[in-house]
Parts: structure tokens; sequence; C-alpha cells
């Protein structure tokens, strides 16, 4: 790919779409009941004024599709396309397009697999292109701008949304349909947006992108990892369920990732068969640590921090490197 040099004072900057409420349509000036993923990049690029002031742009289309439709195929294509454009020096950075539903998990994803210290930035959009006040074109065109920003080399993945720049590793959605819709909660954000300008206050000291230790060029798949959710009287039978099927399970357990007697009891079988099982929490906020009571079998890993569905893909990219229990410890300890 060759970007078409259009003004050579402003950076190169690809945008990889692929779906979601930012290019969703349906009844004009309405909110609810529209089709996300309708919009093609081409028509997404022209809804924003003045982007071709802050950069020259590169659209490509890498599905259009909600963001609950998003799989592990689309993940690898990102990170792998991203990895080889790094390598052009016309190239400086990238902007991807994606539903907010699972935004956060694309991001984490992206932020631990691409090799490159170049600006990488997703947004996304809580009302559809046709609704009165649409947010996806302002989220644009910060996102192309923080991407065109020196400010933002070395930042690992990046989202914006709603003024706010935030860590791949720490952004969450916390609302259904407000546009306001992102938080890292307690860990706050990287910086601001205003119009095209970031102002950074915050850094994640997390390893990511050029530091991360995951390489998924050679990869098509990855280790299956399942979310078991506990509450109270859960069935234990669902982690015998998933062991049959998965290399690992997360438990999006209660309070700091705790579960029943029962459900310590089934993990006892899940250690013999060489599981592990991460603790997360159902919570949101706070860290999960090693625990005598909890971590009884040598297959339970506390998440810290990442939230279950994050937990999932730390513990999938870990399982590409080891299977060992100590070392996946050392890996949720370091991540
Ligand atoms: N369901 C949509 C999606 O995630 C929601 C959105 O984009 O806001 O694709």
């Amino acid at each position: 790919m060759l970007i078409n040099q259009k003004n050579s004072e402003l950076k190169n900057i690809v945008i990889l779409a692929t779906g979601g409420t930012i290019a969703g349509t349906g009844e004009e000036g309405k909110t609810t009941n529209y089709q996300a993923g309708n919009l093609d990049i081409q028509t997404l690029i022209s809804s924003v004024s003045n982007l071709d002031k802050i950069a020259n742009i590169y659209g490509e289309q890498i599905a259009n599709v909600d963001s609950n439709d998003i799989t592990v195929n689309h993940w690898l294509t990102l990170a792998n396309k991203i990895n080889e454009l790094s390598k052009q020096e016309d190239i400086d950075g990238f902007v991807i397009t994606h539903g907010t539903d699972t935004l956060e998990e694309t991001a984490y994803f992206l932020d631990l697999t691409v090799k490159t210290s170049k600006p990488v930035v997703l947004t996304g959009a809580m009302r559809p292109s046709t609704a009165t006040s649409a947010d996806g074109p302002l989220n644009l065109y910060q996102s192309v701008a923080l991407a065109a920003s020196d400010l933002s080399i070395e930042q690992g993945c990046m989202v914006v949304f709603s003024d706010g720049i935030y860590s791949g590793r720490n952004v969450q959605k916390v609302n259904t349909f407000k546009t306001n819709a992102f938080s890292s909660i307690e860990f706050g954000c990287l910086g601001y947006m205003r119009d095209n300008i970031p102002y950074f206050f915050n850094k994640s000291i997390k390893p990511h992108t050029i530091d991360s230790q995951f390489d998924i060029s050679k990869l098509n798949q990855l280790p299956k990892v399942s979310i078991a959710y506990f509450n109270i009287d859960a069935d234990p039978s669902i982690l015998k369920y998933f062991s049959q099927s998965s290399e690992g399970i997360v438990i999006a357990g209660a309070g700091s990732g705790t579960f029943s007697t029962k459900w310590l009891q089934a993990i006892e079988s899940l250690e013999l068969k060489g599981i592990p099982v991460v603790r997360s929490s159902r919570i949101g906020s706070g860290i999960i640590l090693e625990d005598d009571a909890m971590d009884k079998y040598n297959n339970c890993i506390p998440s810290y921090t990442l939230s279950p569905p994050k937990a999932r893909i730390l513990l999938s990219l870990a399982l590409t490197k080891t299977k060992d229990y100590g070392e996946i410890k050392n890996i949720f300890a370091e991540y």
C-alpha cells in the first residue's frame, strides 16, 4: 500500500474500518433501532469535515460488522496488517473504527500484539451516523489527529472517545447508551483531546506493543479460553463443560475473584487436566491478588486488574507461550 501523499507537510494515516455504530444507519434523527456496520469507509471519511487538513488519509475496509460479530480472525488480520504496514516509512499511524460493544477487547489484543511504536488508535460511536448529533465524526476526527501526533508515539494502542484518550489495557465501556461511554475507572484517562490537539497526563507502565512478548505472525487461531460467570448457586458443572472444549478458563468471580466451595472443588479436577483458571471479578474495579484459600490449587491465577474479557485475551496469548502454571502467573503479574 502506498499512500498518495497529497500534502507532504501532513502525516499519513491509515484508517482500517470494521463496522459498528459509527458506520450505522437508521431512521433519520433517531438513536435507537438502527443497523450497525452499514456505511463504507469512504463514506465515513467524507462525512468528517476538515479531515484532509490534519492528515493524508488512506482508508481500507477490513469488515463491516456489529462488533459482537468480531472474531479472532479479524484480530489476526488487523494485527498482521498493522505489523506489515508499519514497516513502511510513508505510514505514520493507524486508526481503527470499531463497534463499541467489544472495542475494549480489540484494543487490548492489539496493544499486546502489534509490533510498532507508531500510534494505533481505536474509536467508534454510540449514535449511528443518521442520528441527531451523531458522535462518530468528532471521534474519528480526533482519532486521526491523535494518530498523527508525535506525542502518541510509543503510547501503545489507544482509544479515543468523547474527548478522552484511554489506554487499550485499561479502557472499559461503562455506559450502554450515553456518548461518554468509556472510562478507565480508577486508572484515569491518558489525557484529553480538545479539537485536534492531544493533552497527555498519564502513561500505562505495563508492557505493550514493541515491549510485549507475544507474536501472532504465525498463528491462524488462538488457544480457546472461556469465561464462567459466578453468582449465588451458580452450577459448577459449567467449569467441567468448559474444560472439555477450552485450554483455559477465566472466572468472573464475586468480590475479589471469589466463588463457592463447590466451584473450588471443581477446580481440583481442572488442575489435574492441566487447565489454568484465572480468577477475575465481575466488579469492574479494584485488584485481585494471590489468596491462600482461593488459590488452593496450583492452576488458580489472580487476574490483578484485568476484567474477565481482558484476562481471557492475556490467558489465551500466554497459552501460545507456555502451559506452566507458574509462568502464566508471572505473565499476569507483569502485564
Ligand atoms: N452494537 C454496536 C457494535 O458494537 C454498538 C456500537 O457500536 O456502539 O457494533
